[in-house]
Parts: structure tokens; sequence; C-alpha cells
């Protein structure tokens, strides 16, 4: 059994209207599922992610209305890596960053940037055979666009704590200072940094979980495995667009492992992700109550086409 990369990323936003403007309008990526958080129903689960919703692509944001900005310390990532295929990429990439305001660290190969609540994001030019999975948006060339993802950078006061259940249970292959975790499809790198001094704040800008991918039918594997290996998973959770186990990692990084099924698509057309709240059937019988709660939301693509 291997993991198949990063399957997503989830992190906390305070300003969900900004949050999407940011990751749909000026990243380009698509708006692919508007729910909710299935263990605080009053408020949303935003997935941005490829044209397809594909699991590798998918960076998603609780949003808690009004959150101050948090900060990473300690046994939380602080930097998500995205692919992109050239240096032509990232200049266009420091360009429109730049017009919008966005300051923008550019080096061989990367370019750094921090989302408007502080999540530090990287570009990185990345030689894979892996697919590339990009969305579609009328500004921003298909050839440059962001490709999935290719790592997560974590902090951690010492890295040889997670060594063995990294490599161990979890199939993690050293790779530098690094780690690959690469399945059949797809692959993605889990690194480490020296954490500030501070501790971490959980809060806007923060990363919640980094999820990897399973193989359906092998997720139960998965969650006996790691419960073997004295890791503490949770049950596995019915999370309805896939299944999920969580548990932390020895340095305290919360993962989670989730399944490459049923997707995004399981309850609406892929031609209108992401358009309307879409609730589990489990959670249906909220939409009157939970509706009225949530921040309104446009829809990025239509605006894009009035505009
Ligand atoms: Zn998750």
């Amino acid at each position: 059994m291997k993991l198949n990369g990063i399957h997503h990323i989830t992190a906390i936003t305070g300003d969900a209207p900004r949050n999407l403007d940011f990751y749909a309008r000026v990243l380009g990526l698509r708006l692919v599922k508007k729910t909710v958080n299935q263990d605080d129903p009053t408020v949303y689960h935003l997935f941005y992610a490829d044209e397809r919703g594909s699991a590798g692509s998918d960076i998603t944001f609780f949003e808690y209305p009004g959150a101050l900005p948090g900060r990473a310390g300690a046994g939380m990532v602080h930097t998500v890596v995205f692919r992109v295929a050239s240096e032509e990429a990232l200049d266009f990439w420091a360009e429109r960053l730049g017009a919008e305001g966005v300051e923008v660290e550019r080096t061989q190969g990367t370019l750094r940037f921090a989302d408007p609540e502080g999540l530090v994001l990287e570009l990185e030019v990345v030689d894979t055979s892996d697919e590339p999975l990009v969305a579609e948006h009328p500004e921003i060339p298909g050839e440059h666009a962001l490709q999935g993802f290719h790592a997560v950078r974590a902090y951690t006061r010492d890295p040889e704590q997670s060594r063995a259940f990294l490599e161990g249970p979890l199939g993690f292959a050293p790779e530098g200072d690094a780690w690959e975790v690469r399945g059949e499809t797809r692959g993605g790198f889990y690194a480490y940094d020296e954490p500030p001094a501070e501790n971490g704040r959980p809060g806007g800008g923060t990363v919640h979980h980094v999820a990897f991918a399973t193989k359906t039918e092998e997720h139960d594997a998965w969650q006996q495995r790691i419960a073997e290996s004295g890791a503490h998973p949770t049950p596995v959770i019915d999370r309805f667009y896939f299944k999920s186990i969580y548990f932390r990692e020895p340095s305290g990084v919360l993962f989670e492992l989730a399944t490459l099924g049923p997707g995004f698509a399981t309850d609406e057309d892929p031609e209108h992700l992401g358009e309307r709240l879409s609730l589990p059937p489990n959670f249906e019988h909220l939409r009157a109550e939970v509706e009225p709660l949530l921040t309104p939301l446009p829809d990025p693509r239509a605006t894009r086409a009035a505009s």
C-alpha cells in the first residue's frame, strides 16, 4: 500500500469573501465545492482545485468569520508549495500578484508570497511526469496555471522524532532533507523547518491539517496499520466526498488519510461544481437553518462572465 501524494490541504479563513477572491480570481483555482464544516455546520468549508476537483490540487478552508490571523509554530504546516511548469510561469505570477499588491519573493525556480491572511504559498518549477492539475481562467494561460501540490513544509524542533513513523507505517521515502510520498499516479513531498521561537497560534491563514491520498479499497487497512503503529487514529469517517481518518504524527502535525473517491461530482454536475451550497445527505435537513447563517458568496464564474 502506498499513499498517492497529497490529497488536500485544509486551512482557516476569517474572511470567506476575500479568500474566495484570492484563490478563485487571483490564483485562478476553481471553487469546486461550497459546503459546510461537517464538525460545525454553521460555517463554510470551501474547496478550491483544478477543473475537475482532483485530489492533489485541492486547497480547502474552514471559515471562522472574523477569526484573527494566526501564526504557524512547532507542529504546524507553515508553507504550501504548488507546482508550475516554467520560469516563464513564475514571471507571469510575479507580475500578476504584483499588480494585485501582493509582495513576492523570487528565486531561481520559486516564487514565494502570502495569501491575504498570511498563509505562505510557494510556486515551484517542477520537472515531473505527474499529470498537471489545472483550472481554467480567462486571464491565466493554461501553460502558466498552478498544476497542483508539490509539497507542504511544517515546523518541528526535532525532525528525528517523526522519522520512524513517517518512514515506517506511512512509507514516506527520505529524499534529501524531505520525504517523498509517492503512489501509483502521483507524488508529493513533506519537509520540516526549524520553528520560530514563539508558539504557534491557530487562526486565519494557518493550516489545520494535511491529507494524503489512499486508494478507496485500501482505506480500512490504512486505518488498521496506523492504529497498530500506536498513533491513535480516528475511526474511518465518511465525509461523503471521500472517507477520512485523522491522527497526529509525532511532531504534532495533524494528518488525514483520505480516499481518492468518490469525489466532488458525486452530488453535482461536473459543469456546475461549487455554484450552490452542497450539503451531504445527512446534513440536508439543516439547509433552511444553516443557509441564512452563512456569509453570502458570489459565484466566481458568474461574476467573471458578467464582467
Ligand atoms: Zn481534510
